[in-house]
């Protein structure tokens, strides 16, 4: 074999260009999650400013002249090496970084930061409020900004398909629309089926008095089982839960925590996990480069599933989990045994809140959605007929009749946030997930007695090497196909939930 041609002496100033890039979206991270976590609200104008200048800095490392050239002189020599090295991968992916950007004027990038910023505050104050008028104008003004935005990339099918890129790359609404469609279709005659309106969340197995100390406790103690170290990980509280990494080292997760009712910590921690074993796994290789970084959030998102629902929800680790809660929360536990537990925690029931729906109802949330974000870009709905719209969808799409806008309209941060194209990611990660499991069980033909032992070791090692290693070097349908040797599909999540529901004895036989 002929040896690689000699890397240009530009290759190092690429790299700590891209060094000081990297370092400057850890810095975002930490003042997001700051944010988020410690930060009093008095701080919030300040802090806005400070992400304004952050990403007007990022944006101009990443348009400036010194990297055109820098790229322009490597990308003769990047065509020559194999396309998956990383070398090839980085100039490839650089230059795609600062195509976009150079489209976006600075002040308009700028503007977005600090409106999303601000937008924040007004959603918060509305939530607690219950009154949407108090966010209205906010999202009318970030709608507006959204528009100025696509309108930066004329060349996409449909202005949707601009923001959904920022998120998962590739991704159409020409993709989407039909593949909502279809799994609106198919879950909602599986949701008629299995639904038990009678039954508490989770078949109320983790209701009672829990004090919050007692509850960190214990799900530290469980996530240690499965991979959580002190030494490089963190767990604190919001009240919506996320996971960061500024870099490597360095995972924090945030959960939610109630008094009355033990799986909100528990199934949103073993979510954010699955978030954090990601970052944990990409390849030091890649430390300080934007490659060091998801496929999309829909493989992040698919990588969390699998530990709250695949691993979480299963039978096997409802046999693992019990009798270490009963030690971790003497008392609370007793009189179930884990086929009990498996079905309570597969309970389905139509419900107002996404982050605290099941499983099966989870992605007709999200659908709904994704219909509301493409009818605000379309204009077919505007931010005063927002709220009359989502109530009108989740009868239609759920089924339940919502009675405030804080359990509506108000309850995700994402629009507060300015994330617009956002929403859809978490289906996708369901699907991409669903496809993987497939794959998993196959390869790992002991998995289940693996889990009820809580050896979770090869099913990290597993994930690590089919998905987490390649960082940001694959685009998330070229991943999928890698891993699971097919395209995105709906058939993989509907066999599964379908199998688990009668296995939990929700459906009848036949149906
Ligand atoms: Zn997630």
């Amino acid at each position: 074999m002929e040896a690689p041609p000699a890397a240009p002496p530009e290759l190092e100033e690429l790299r700590a260009r891209l060094g000081e890039l990297r370092d400057l979206r850890g810095v975002e991270q930490v003042l997001t999650w700051d944010q988020n976590t410690f930060m009093p609200p008095g701080g919030s104008e300040t802090r806005a400013q400070q992400l304004g200048t952050v990403e007007r800095l990022i944006h101009s490392k990443l348009v400036d002249p010194g990297l055109v050239r820098v790229l322009d002189a490597l990308e003769p020599w990047a065509h020559e090496l194999d396309p998956d090295s990383d070398e090839a991968c980085l100039v490839r992916f650089t230059r795609r970084d600062q195509e976009k950007a150079l489209r976006v004027p600075a002040s308009l990038a700028e503007a977005m930061a600090l409106e999303a910023a601000r937008a924040y505050t007004d959603w918060l104050a509305a939530r607690e409020a219950g009154d949407y008028a108090r966010f209205r104008d906010s999202i009318a003004r970030q709608v507006e900004l959204r528009h100025q935005y696509a309108a930066c990339f004329p060349e996409a099918g449909h202005p949707y398909d601009v923001l959904l890129d920022d998120f998962e790359p590739g991704a159409t609404t020409a993709e989407l629309r039909p593949l909502f469609a279809e799994l609106v279709a198919r879950l909602q005659p599986l949701v008629d089926a299995a639904a038990r309106p009678d039954l508490e969340p989770n078949g109320g197995v983790f209701l009672g008095r829990f004090d919050v100390e007692e509850q960190r406790r214990a799900v530290v103690a469980i996530l240690r089982h499965v991979g959580f170290e002190e030494q490089h990980w963190r767990l604190d509280a919001t009240p919506h839960p996320f996971a960061q990494s500024p870099g490597p080292g360095d995972y924090r997760l945030t959960t939610r925590y109630s008094e009355t009712d033990f799986s909100f910590v528990l199934y949103s921690s073993l979510h954010e996990f699955g978030h954090g074993l990601y970052d944990a796994g990409l390849p030091a290789s890649l430390a300080r480069t934007p490659l060091h970084d998801c496929a999309s959030l829909g493989v992040h998102e698919s990588q969390s599933r699998t530990w709250e629902n695949f691993v979480g929800r299963s039978r096997p680790f409802c046999a693992w989990l019990l009798p270490r809660l009963r030690e971790l929360l003497p008392g609370r536990f007793d009189g179930l045994d884990a086929d009990a537990m498996f079905g309570a925690v597969n309970t389905v029931q139509r419900s107002l809140v996404r982050t605290e729906s099941d499983e099966t109802t989870y992605n007709l949330h999200v659908a709904l959605r994704f219909e509301l974000e493409l009818a605000l870009l379309e204009g077919t709905i505007d931010a005063t007929g927002l709220p009359d719209a989502w109530n009108e969808g989740m009868a239609r799409l759920v089924g339940v009749e919502v009675t405030s806008d804080a359990e509506g309209v108000l309850q995700d941060v994402h629009w507060g946030i300015g994330a617009f194209g956002y929403f859809p990611t978490y289906s996708l990660g369901n699907l991409m997930a669903a496809q993987m499991w497939r794959r998993v069980r196959a390869d790992l033909t002991d998995l289940d007695d693996q889990i009820e032992r809580g050896e979770f070791a090869p099913l990290t090692e597993w994930l690590r090497e089919n998905v987490h290693r390649h960082g940001r070097k694959l685009r998330p349908r070229e991943l999928l196909q890698r891993v699971t040797g097919e395209p995105l599909r709906v058939d993989p999540l509907l066999d599964y939930l379908t199998t688990k529901l009668a296995a939990a004895g929700f459906l009848a036989p036949g149906s």
